[in-house]
């Protein structure tokens, strides 16, 4: 994508200026540099944009596609992912701040992947026969919902993005995707890779824009059929309200507050470096962080040592820098959110074993260090909301019982880990922790395949795995047959 294009959007095939002609910068977080001037879509952008995917969703080269020829586009678009995925990478991580590694290595391969898989999807889909009474030949159609929304956040900017888009295209449906206002610019290349794989016009536009204002003209439209949506609890709670008035379907991946339990008897070396991946990978900007680090009252001092000193180390720095394993957050308005809860954990009596610190690298760029507050108490502010970003509540806990009573203790349930030999312990934690996902002796595992999404105020509805995205993106049609 040349610099001239990044400041329109991508509707029907095409670069298109901003119906206002308004444009807003895009900066690179660990700099604090332009890196890009985007187009503002607004309203009427927005139905533009609908307007050309509803138009696509009834036209014979997409409604008509062979099943076939609609899961070759969607393995052509993983391919092209995967070509560029260098590019991909180095936008992503000068847009978002995340280290290179996490772009390249995780993010872009899970992008790819995320459009083969669904599309080994899209030939699969399929109605079944049902043994009515009477005379009658009773079937179902497994039809498209109609133009999907994908409205994503900044965390994942090109993952989450895949995770809705290649199964909502799977499914025959036609989208309009929002990217996060801070990370618009791997989306806005997606549409054009998915142009050159071959989709026809209209059938993936990308409005780049602000939440209140296309974000919401997205979630009224009444020819958008379906909202899916990532991002925070509270703005999920508006995007649900908004959306009942054209009666859409909605799936919300929101907060978490992801607990990442450590018993007695669990490699505790493994556990400690899983406490730290949970919630420093990503500079802790991720949905599923195991922000809530409970460890059993007998190890606690022994563990607690065991992950300040594994953080101690953690390199904070240029994100291209290959050594670098926290990279910039991804804007000041979130480090100052996240610094104020560093305070409020001050504040509340909880006590700071390291970090705590925003950071300059060469005097530029939004960095805080690893950051873990020790003795937490479970009611406290910084166990119950959101952080989002590289700080660790660790809480101590008695025996199996104490340590689940506080891992459901929120009013999240996205994920939770949970370390111990014990088999039988581990099922039952599994069994009754109120979570969408649990790792156990392990963390931050996804695959296209397995699916994603909340209990609780996390949201309802799944990304991936191929049950979720034929619940989520495909209507039931019932056909009746008389017979005599
Ligand atoms: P939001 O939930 O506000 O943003 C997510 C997406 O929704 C963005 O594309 C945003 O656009 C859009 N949006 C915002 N308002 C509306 C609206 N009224 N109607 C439709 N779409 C809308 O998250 P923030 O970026 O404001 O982050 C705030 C906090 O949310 C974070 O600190 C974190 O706690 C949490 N969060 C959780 C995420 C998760 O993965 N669960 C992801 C991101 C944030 P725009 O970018 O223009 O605001």
């Amino acid at each position: 994508m040349s610099e001239a294009v990044r400041d329109r959007l991508w509707i029907g095939n095409e670069w298109v200026d901003a119906a206002s002609g308004e444009r807003f910068e895009v900066t690179n977080p660990a700099t604090e540099e332009t890196l890009a001037r985007v187009a503002c879509g607004g309203e009427e952008d927005v139905d533009r944009a609908v307007q050309s995917a509803s138009t696509a969703l009834a036209s014979k080269e997409w409604k008509r596609l062979s099943p076939h020829d609609r899961s070759r586009l969607l393995w052509r678009l993983g391919d092209l992912v995967e070509e560029h995925a260098d590019e991909l990478g180095e936008l992503e991580t000068r847009n978002n701040g995340k280290p290179y590694f996490e772009s390249r290595a995780v993010d872009m391969p899970f992008v790819a992947e995320s459009f083969r898989y669904f599309a080994g999807l899209a030939d699969k889909i399929q109605g079944a026969t049902i043994p009515v009474s009477g005379p009658f030949l009773n079937y179902t159609l497994r039809e498209p919902v109609g133009v999907v929304g994908c409205i994503v956040p900044w965390n994942f900017p090109l993952s989450i993005t895949s995770w809705k888009v290649a199964p909502a295209l799977a499914c025959g449906n036609t989208v309009v995707l929002k990217p996060a206002e801070q990370t618009p610019l791997t989306a806005l290349r997606l549409g054009e890779l998915a142009a050159e794989a071959g989709f026809p016009p209209g059938v993936l536009n990308v409005v780049s824009g602000f939440g209140k204002e296309a974000g919401s003209a997205l979630v009224r439209h009444p020819k958008v059929a379906l909202i899916a949506f990532t991002g925070s609890t509270e703005t999920g709670k508006i995007v649900m309200r908004e959306a009942a008035e054209t009666v859409k379907k909605v799936s919300l991946e929101l907060g978490g507050k992801s607990p990442n339990v450590i018993f007695e008897d669990a490699d505790l070396g493994a556990a400690v470096r899983g406490a730290s991946t949970g919630i420093f990978y990503g500079k802790g900007e991720v949905c599923a962080a195991g922000s809530r680090v409970l460890v059993q009252r007998s190890v606690y001092e022994e563990v607690l040592e065991a992950f300040t000193e594994r953080s101690k180390k953690m390199a904070i720095g240029d994100p291209m820098d290959k050594k670098t394993r926290i990279g910039a957050i991804v804007s000041k308005a979130q480090l100052e959110r996240v610094l104020r809860y560093v305070e409020i954990g001050r504040t509340e009596g909880a006590r700071l074993v390291t970090g705590g610190e925003a950071k300059k690298v060469d005097g530029k760029g939004n960095f805080l260090e690893a950051t873990i507050f020790a003795d937490v108490e479970p009611d406290m502010q910084i166990a119950q909301e959101e952080i989002f970003g590289p700080v660790a509540a660790v809480i101590p806990f008695d025996d199996l019982e104490d340590g689940i009573e506080k891992a459901n203790r929120t009013i999240y349930g996205l994920a939770a880990g949970l370390w111990t030999r014990d088999v039988g312990k581990a099922h039952r934690f599994a069994s009754e922790i109120q979570a969408g996902t649990v790792w156990i002796n392990t963390y931050n595992q996804y695959d296209a395949a397995s699916p994603f999404g909340g209990y609780k105020q996390s949201g309802f509805g799944r990304d991936l795995g191929y049950e979720a995205a034929l619940e989520k993106y495909t209507q039931t049609k019932s056909v009746w047959v008389a017979l005599d």
